[in-house]
C-alpha cells in the first residue's frame, strides 16, 4: 500500500485519565480450530467474510498506530494462525520501524509447522496456551484440540529460538486446579515462563458456571508456594501480569488477575476486532468503528490517525467485572481477541 508509508511524527496516545497507550492488541480473526469452554460456545456462528478487515485493512491500522508512538503489537484471535495468508501479514507488521515489538497469542495447534516462519518474520516472543497436560482434560476443556500436537508446537518454538515463551493458562476450579504444579514444573523444565489467568466474564456460556468454577491467583500463588518459594520478580512484560520468580529456576511466573487485583489503572492498551471496532476496554463496550473510516476513505491513514486520537477520550477509567452478575459483555473472547 502506497498510503502507509506517509508518516507522521509519533504522537502519544493519551487518554483523559493520563494513560499513555503503547500496546495494541489486534485480533487477526474471529475463528478457532478449539472450542474452549471458558471463550466460546460449542455451535458457533462466526462472522462472514464482507465483514471481517483484509489483511492490507490490518496492516493499515498496524501502521497507524505505529505511527501514533505504539512499540507493542500482539496478535491474537480467535486462533491468528489458522487465518488464511498470515505470514504475509506478520512480516508485513515486523517491518514497521518504529515498532519495537510484534507478538502472538497462539492456541500451539500450527506452531510445529509456523514457529520458525514466525521468528524469521521479527515475532520475539510468543504466548502459548495450554491448560492441561493430561489428554483427555485436555480435549474436554479445548473440545476439539489435540494436546500432543501442542506439546509438538511448543518444542517447535523453543527450537526456533524466540526471547521467551509463556504458556498462558485458564485454571478452573475441579477441571484443572489439581495440575498447577504440574505445569509449573512443566514450564520449568521446558524453561519457559507461565501466565495463569483468572476466568472473565466475557459472553454467556452454559457450559460451566463461573462463580463455581473461579480460582484466584492468590490461591494458585498461595499453592506455589508451598513448593516452589516465590519472589517478586523484576521483570517486567508490557501487560497485566504480575511476575513472581523461584529460587533455582529461571522461568517466570505470572499472574493475570482481572477480577481479584483490578489493574486498571495501569492500562496502556486497546484492542481492534477483526471486525475493524477499536475497543478501549476489554470489560466495558467503548468502541469506535475503524472498518467504515478505512472503506469509506481508502488512502487516507491521517484521518484513520485522528479517528484513533480521538477515540481515546472514550477509553473508560476501569472494568467492572463481577461474578455475581450475567455477563455483561456478550461478545466472547474469540471475537474481542484475547
Ligand atoms: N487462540 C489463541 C489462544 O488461545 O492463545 C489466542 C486467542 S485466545 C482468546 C487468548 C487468550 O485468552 C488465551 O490464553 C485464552 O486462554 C484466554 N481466554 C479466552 N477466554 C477467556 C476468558 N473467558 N477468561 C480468561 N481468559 C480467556
Ligand atoms: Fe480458540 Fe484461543 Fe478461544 Fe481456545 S481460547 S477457543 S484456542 S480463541
Amino acid at each position: 500500500m502506497t498510503n502507509n508509508v506517509a508518516k507522521t511524527a509519533p504522537t502519544a496516545l493519551v487518554d483523559k485519565f493520563g494513560r499513555t497507550v503503547d500496546y495494541v492488541r489486534l485480533s487477526v480473526t474471529d475463528r478457532c480450530d478449539f472450542r474452549c469452554v471458558y471463550c466460546m460456545a460449542e455451535e458457533m456462528t462466526f462472522l462472514p467474510k464482507a465483514d471481517i478487515l483484509n489483511l492490507e485493512e490490518i496492516e493499515l491500522i498496524a501502521t497507524a498506530f505505529a505511527n501514533l508512538g505504539v512499540k507493542h503489537i500482539r496478535l491474537t484471535g480467535g486462533e491468528p494462525l489458522v487465518r488464511h495468508n498470515i505470514l504475509s501479514l506478520i512480516q508485513n507488521i515486523g517491518k514497521l520501524e518504529s515498532l519495537k515489538e510484534l507478538t502472538i497469542t497462539t492456541n500451539g495447534s500450527q506452531l510445529e509447522k509456523l514457529a520458525l516462519p514466525l521468528f524469521d518474520a521479527g515475532v520475539e516472543r510468543i504466548n502459548i496456551s495450554l491448560d492441561s497436560l493430561q489428554e483427555q482434560r485436555f480435549k474436554n476443556i479445548t473440545r476439539t484440540g489435540n494436546l500432543h500436537q501442542v506439546l509438538k508446537g511448543i518444542d517447535a518454538a523453543i527450537d526456533a529460538g524466540f526471547k521467551r515463551i509463556k504458556i498462558n493458562a485458564v485454571i478452573l476450579k475441579g477441571r484443572n486446579d489439581d495440575e498447577i504444579i504440574d505445569l509449573v514444573n512443566f514450564v520449568r523444565d521446558k524453561k519457559i515462563d507461565i501466565a495463569f489467568i483468572e476466568e472473565m466474564p466475557l459472553g454467556l456460556i452454559d457450559e460451566h458456571n463461573r462463580k463455581i468454577t473461579f480460582f484466584s491467583s492468590d490461591e494458585i500463588k498461595a499453592l506455589i508456594n508451598q513448593h516452589y518459594p516465590l519472589t517478586t520478580s523484576t521483570a517486567t512484560s508490557s501487560g497485566p501480569s504480575n511476575y513472581y520468580q523461584m529460587n533455582d529456576s529461571d522461568s517466570r511466573i505470572g499472574f493475570i488477575s482481572p477480577h481479584s487485583h483490578n489493574f486498571c489503572h495501569l492500562c496502556n492498551r486497546v484492542r481492534v476486532t477483526v471486525e475493524g471496532r477499536l475497543l478501549l476496554c476489554l470489560g466495558n463496550e467503548h468502541s469506535v468503528d475503524l472498518k467504515s473510516v478505512i472503506r469509506n476513505n481508502p488512502d487516507n491513514i491521517e484521518l484513520l490517525q485522528q479517528t484513533i486520537i480521538d477515540a481515546m477520550d472514550l477509553k473508560p477509567e476501569r472494568h467492572h467485572f463481577s461474578l455475581d452478575d450475567e455477563p455483561q459483555i456478550v461478545r466472547f473472547m474469540n471475537t474481542t481477541g484475547g
